[in-house]
């Protein structure tokens, strides 16, 4: 069977959740599907251009996709995180939400110039988180290669907000 439609199947549309309106994409059965965790994450690391340094991944979901794909292209991982988790000296990020705003941070030490860095995410919705993580990327003087995500919500435009801020390299495996 095509490995692309057992993903998409084994994602759940939960309507209105968070909220009124909103179709909410849950990959916790897909998750939870030893089959299908091991083909998203086969199918995300075959986005990759290589050679990859480092995968960057966010918090909460990203880390679930990011960290194994690091290990597929025997990359290093390196989290980004909601302010005030990470322990060290780190760069925040601030971006615009739907209402407020949202910030993400990154340890300062822990990309370096010209490294070769992978962006991967669960779901492409705004572009928001990714468009932010990338600056603190480029902040760092590091290379962003490329952008993967297990799915992209078409509808919101993200990969053309993207598209703006210079970043053209962006997949997803569904
Ligand atoms: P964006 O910043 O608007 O592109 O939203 C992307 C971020 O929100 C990702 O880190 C996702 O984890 C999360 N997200 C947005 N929509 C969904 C969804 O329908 N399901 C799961 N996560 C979502």
């Amino acid at each position: 069977p095509d490995p692309v439609a057992r993903i998409e199947a084994l994602i759940r549309d939960v309507p209105d959740w968070p909220k009124p309106g909103v179709v909410f994409k849950d990959i916790t059965p897909l998750l939870a599907d030893a089959e299908g965790f091991r083909l998203a994450v086969d199918q995300i690391t075959a986005l990759a251009p290589t050679p990859i340094d480092i995968v960057v991944g966010m918090e909460a979901r990203g880390f679930l996709f990011a960290a194994p794909v690091a290990l597929s292209l025997g990359a290093g991982f390196v989290p980004v995180r909601k302010p005030g988790k990470l322990p060290s000296a780190s760069i925040e990020e601030s971006f615009a939400l739907e209402y407020g705003h949202a910030t993400l941070a990154m340890h300062t030490d822990a990309l370096w110039p010209g490294a070769r860095v992978l962006v991967v995410d669960d779901i492409l919705a705004t572009g928001g988180t990714v468009g932010a993580t990338a600056s603190l990327i480029k902040r760092q003087g590091a290379e962003l290669v490329h952008v993967a995500v297990l799915m992209e919500l078409g509808f919101l435009n993200g990969r053309e907000a993207l598209a703006q801020t210079g970043i053209d390299a962006v997949s997803a495996v569904v």
